[in-house]
């Protein structure tokens, strides 16, 4: 299929993206076009004007200040995925990004579009709500600063208004303390997962404290399983796993009943993970 007709403008500044937004309520940004693209091709929607944001400069950077890592929208998965900087200081994004897609699909797609889009079985979207992060939007009131618990709202549904562009999202720089985990599972590697996990904590002792498990594929969003938080805060996996208390729905890759199984094998692999020194 074809998309319907569109008019196309290519934003040179964060300003004129913002006022192109505003003058045109229907209009969709334009970023690495992986997950938008599709939408036009399947007429799943039908903007009548496309901004192209990526001849905007400096929102491609990822930068490292004050125990916090800043990753700029257009920063393309590829860029991230090679970066020794997130590699070091932000190992939960490093170690989901070979599960997003494929090669090709990173090489264009971004960071912002990733996060802005939420789809409910992304990588990214699970791994800042894991990571307790925070979303960077301007549009025509300013800037403004939205925390990952309170940004994904429903099915596709973000905490954005309507001018509004993602333009960075900050998440904590990891310290010795912190312990990372991730795991999926997919078809085949690239797809999207069937259900997957995003978890930090911190190293207390032995055991561990600050326990955030983002599920996803599970729900309209990426979900907190927070009595099984607290379980495996309490050292007992097989208490974790028991209390998870996850909703998931049938869909076309798996059962709501497959799902939660699926939750608990992941669970564990994480929880394995936690228990494990990365930094
Ligand atoms: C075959 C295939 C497999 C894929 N598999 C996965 C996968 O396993 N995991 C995964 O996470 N993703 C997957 N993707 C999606 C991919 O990661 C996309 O790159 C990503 O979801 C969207 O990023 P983008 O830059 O391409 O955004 P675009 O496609 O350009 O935009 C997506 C949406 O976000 C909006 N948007 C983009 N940037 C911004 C911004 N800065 N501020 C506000 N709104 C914005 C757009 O207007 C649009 O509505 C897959 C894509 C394909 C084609």
């Amino acid at each position: 299929m074809k998309p319907a007709p569109f008019a196309y403008r290519k934003a040179r500044s964060l300003d004129e993206a913002v006022s192109l937004l505003v003058e045109q309520a229907d209009a969709r940004l334009l970023a690495g076009g992986q997950s938008l693209i599709a939408t036009l091709n399947m007429r799943l929607s039908a903007p009548s004007l496309l901004i192209d944001v990526n001849g905007i400069s400096g929102l491609d950077r990822i930068e490292t200040a004050n125990g916090t890592v800043k990753i700029g929208a257009l920063t393309r998965h590829a860029q991230a995925e090679g970066s020794a900087d997130i590699a070091r200081h932000a190992p939960l994004i490093a170690q989901a990004m070979p599960h997003i897609a494929h090669p090709a699909i990173r090489n264009r797609g971004t960071i912002g579009g990733s996060i802005a889009f939420a789809d409910p079985a992304a990588e990214l979207p699970a791994c800042m709500l894991a990571l307790g992060g925070e979303v960077e939007a301007s549009g025509p009131n300013g800037k403004r600063t939205i925390k990952a618990d309170d940004f994904f709202i429903d099915l596709y549904e973000t905490a954005l208004r309507p001018g509004e562009m993602l333009t960075a999202i900050r998440v904590p720089a990891a310290t010795a303390e912190t312990r990372t985990g991730f795991a999926e599972l997919a078809r085949r590697h690239g797809d999207y997962a069937i259900a997957g996990l995003a978890a930090t904590a911190r190293a207390k002792g032995k055991g561990l404290s600050d326990v955030r498990l983002a599920f996803f594929g599970v729900g309209n969003t990426p979900v907190r399983a927070r009595k099984a938080e607290d379980a495996l805060a309490g050292g007992d996996v097989d208490a974790a796993v028991a209390a998870l208390d996850l909703a998931p729905h049938d869909d076309i890759q798996a059962t709501a009943a497959e799902k939660k199984h699926l939750a608990g094998v992941l669970l564990r692999r994480v929880a394995k993970q936690l228990m494990e020194a990365h930094v």
